[in-house]
């Protein structure tokens, strides 16, 4: 695919897939455009060229909401969560097309026992990882097919971004699909299946989580020492 915004290209010939189970991980520095490539993906940025197919089906041109119905659904950068309400009103809301709402939010508290405790609080009040746990949550009750989640590690402790990879790694168990994309290479790859790396709107390297993990230039551009004490 291609797409951009005005005249500048910001995706230029990007081609990927994601199995049903798989996680996948796509890393990039700052502006390498993973955000754009979501956005794409989720239907809020208009293709220039290619294709999206879900389920072979091809959705090119498919507003997001709609996305959403078949389940397509975005954590955005930022969480995007409504900071007025209730942690319960906010996973009430995610869950507005899903006819079994109630059972889909009970199973999700059950799965997050930190917001099951915080059900009746301000979501703005939560902390950065609640925050972020809440993100997911509340895109998990609208029960996805595949997720797609932008940057969850953004502005997050080292021990808490584990806290929400684990996560995360668990939904896999659970037949949730997830698509990542990441600039923490270490938690990004540390639970995928297979990655991407992308660097200025072009896919440079994929592979296997492993295969990236080791791969030199991954190692040398990517991931600062240490990562084997935290994720192996
Ligand atoms: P980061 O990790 O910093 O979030 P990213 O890899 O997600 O970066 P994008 O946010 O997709 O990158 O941005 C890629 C490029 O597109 C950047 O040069 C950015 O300035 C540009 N860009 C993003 N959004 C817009 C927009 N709404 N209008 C014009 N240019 C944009």
């Amino acid at each position: 695919m291609r797409c951009g915004y005005g005249s500048l290209a910001v995706i230029k010939g990007v081609s990927l897939h994601v199995e049903q189970g798989e996680i996948v991980s796509l890393i990039g520095a700052n502006g390498a455009g993973k955000t754009s490539l979501l956005k794409a993906i989720a239907g809020l940025l208009p293709l220039w060229a290619g294709s999206i197919h879900l389920d072979g089906s091809d959705i090119t041109g498919t507003p997001a909401w709609r996305g959403v119905s078949r389940g397509l659904v975005l954590v955005p950068e930022g969480r995007g969560i409504f900071a007025d309400m209730s942690v319960l009103d906010n996973l009430i809301v995610g869950g507005y097309r899903n006819r079994d709402r109630q059972l889909a939010i009970d199973r999700v508290l059950e799965r997050f026992p930190r917001l099951h405790e915080r059900q009746r609080q301000i979501a703005g009040t939560l902390s950065g990882g609640e925050q972020q746990m809440l993100a997911i949550a509340r895109a998990l009750v609208g029960r996805p097919r595949i997720l797609l989640l932008d940057e969850p590690s953004m502005g997050l402790a080292p021990l808490i971004v584990k806290d929400v990879f684990d996560i995360v790694r668990g939904l896999r168990s659970q037949g949730v699909t997830v698509f990542i994309v990441e600039q923490n290479a270490v938690a990004a790859l540390g639970i995928a299946d297979r990655g991407y790396v992308l660097e200025t709107g072009e896919v440079i390297l994929e592979g296997t989580g492993e295969a990236l993990r080791e791969n030199p230039e991954v190692k040398r551009a990517y991931l600062g020492k240490g990562y084997r004490e935290v994720w192996e």
